[in-house]
């Protein structure tokens, strides 16, 4: 008996060659040193301006030598989830110190950001209940406010006014305010205050993911709701990743005890996944050290960033009003964009192009990112290939 044909595979042959078609196909480039500015990239030597390492502690000698102390100490992996048998105590100091940098009553840790984001949403609303989201927010909250069956309404980018009007017409009993801190493609800040005030108006949760400004903003780098001064109340639920500017690798959520007692019962992701190594909890420890040590890196990336945007007075091309480490270039067209991308990188200049999906049709841009690591020189050897590629485009 001959079996029927197929069209399964072929679907996906045409469909990545649409991506091809569109400028749309990602390409991975292999590192082939620890994470930093200067890297080996498949066998060239780079300036590079792509990570998330905002204090240059992925590749910190003190944070390596945490992590082999970490495993000496308590071995490899886990062996199971966190409610069965794979919570250790290494997890539970560093559960209180995330909480006690943040300033908040409890912390939980949990493996990634994207799980975070996943699981926490669901843990506080549900079908019938309704949750307002900015339209830029990052994929893994569009993705955690899916899984809550919550009715999802998206406010235009920090539309204040927009989003009070939602507020204002919305008959659901429950409400969930959910945002990035600092946006990942944009740079730029929520109005944290504000929204809060509009969360206490309108009896709404405020869920808050600050995957890009832990570590980087406020004082001892305790993030965007220490930078803004929000109190400390229930009603904010703070989200920190561990893999950004901490250099290492996983996800807090830090609250009130009530809430996150209940975030450690309800998110799905967090209870049916593996514990993360308890080698990774001992490393993070040194890493909020550093973090909380790192006044002298924060004030550096600082003068890096000021230096950048004096340097680039951009015509065509728009370098978006960005006060973070985050600085995008946008270029709008896809291809265009590749092509910069391209041109830089024959210079041994490494800027990531993000395109659509990652960002809205038209706004294709180059995402650069800059790290205390970086020096005054890196940043003004990027200026001055940017501009000349402008003027020749
Ligand atoms: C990177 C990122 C995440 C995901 O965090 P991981 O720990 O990398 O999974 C979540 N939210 C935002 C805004 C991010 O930029």
């Amino acid at each position: 008996m001959s079996l029927p044909d197929s069209v399964l595979r072929d679907e996906l042959i045409a469909h990545l060659a649409a991506l091809d078609e569109g400028a749309l196909r990602r390409r991975r480039r292999t590192v082939e040193d620890p994470c930093g500015p200067h890297v080996r990239v498949d066998g060239r030597p780079m300036l590079a301006f792509c990570s998330n390492d905002y204090l240059g502690f992925a590749g910190h000698p003190l944070l390596a030598q945490a992590l082999q102390e970490g495993a000496a100490r308590w071995g490899v992996g886990s062996g199971a989830s966190h409610l069965v048998s794979g919570h250790y105590h290494v997890h539970e100091v560093l559960e209180s110190r995330l909480a006690a940098l943040v300033g908040r009553p409890r912390a939980l840790y949990l493996s990634t950001g994207y799980m975070a984001n996943l699981g926490i949403p669901s843990a506080l609303v549900g079908r019938g209940d309704a949750i307002f989201a900015d339209r830029l927010n990052h994929a893994s909250l569009v993705d955690g406010a899916r899984l809550t069956r919550a009715d999802v309404h998206r406010y235009p980018h920090a539309n204040l006014g927009a989003l009070a009007r939602q507020l204002e017409a919305c008959p659901a009993r429950r409400k969930l305010i959910l945002t990035d801190a600092v946006f990942s493609m944009d740079g730029d800040l929520a109005p944290l205050p504000e929204l809060l005030d509009l969360a206490e108006r309108h009896d709404a949760w405020l869920v808050v993911d600050d995957a890009h400004g832990f570590g980087v903003l406020g004082p001892r780098g305790a993030g965007a709701a220490a930078h803004f001064g929000l109190p400390d109340t229930w009603r904010v639920v703070y989200i920190g990743t561990l893999g950004k500017a901490a250099g290492v690798s996983g996800a807090f959520v830090a609250g009130d005890e009530v809430v996150i007692e209940t975030i450690l019962q309800a998110a799905r992701p967090y209870l049916f996944t593996t514990g993360s190594p308890p080698a990774l909890a001992h490393a993070l420890l040194t890493s909020l050290d550093l973090i909380a040590q790192g006044d002298g890196r924060r004030a550096h990336l600082t003068v890096l960033i000021a230096s950048l945007r004096a340097a680039l007075p951009l015509q065509r091309w728009s370098l978006l009003p960005s006060p973070s480490p985050i600085q995008p270039v946008v270029i709008g067209d896809n291809a265009e964009t590749l092509r910069v991308a391209r041109a830089l990188w024959e210079q041994g200049l490494w800027v990531p192009a993000i395109r659509p999906p990652t960002v809205p049709q038209h706004s294709a841009r180059l995402r650069i990112s800059l790290s205390a690591a970086h020096t005054l020189e890196d940043v003004a050897h990027l200026a001055e290939a940017l501009l000349r590629l402008e003027a020749s485009a």
